[in-house]
């Protein structure tokens, strides 16, 4: 079910708003002043996000180690090497066997 964000051109209220027919137009009412003139949020305001969810974001692994299934790294390194549309080099493939025995890499140290 989705959920719009709505503010008030009048009181500046923020207010969500849960869609429960698409079909059917809104008519979203300020709870706070009554106002009608309620403007809806393209996007919703998003926490400043940390680290991890950049990383996540950028399908990277999470290199603190926190990674609960090894074989997450390998499949990860070789998405990679197949959206560019190469082979995974001999090094890395074992990199990635060790990698799914339970091995972690060393983490990347500072380059
Ligand atoms: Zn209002």
């Amino acid at each position: 079910m989705p959920i719009y964000d709505y503010r008030c051109n009048k009181c500046s209220h923020l207010q969500s708003i849960f869609i429960r027919n698409l079909k059917k137009k809104l008519n979203p009412k300020c709870e706070t002043c009554d106002s009608n003139d309620m403007k809806r949020l393209m996007s919703k305001l998003s926490p400043v996000k940390n680290d991890t969810q950049v990383m996540d974001s950028l399908g990277m692994p999470n290199p603190s180690g926190s990674v609960e299934d090894p074989r997450q790294i390998g499949r990860w390194v070789e998405k990679r090497f197949e959206d560019y549309g190469m082979d995974v080099p001999e090094d890395t493939r074992e990199m990635i066997d060790a990698a799914r025995e339970g091995q972690f890499p060393d983490p990347i140290s500072d380059i």
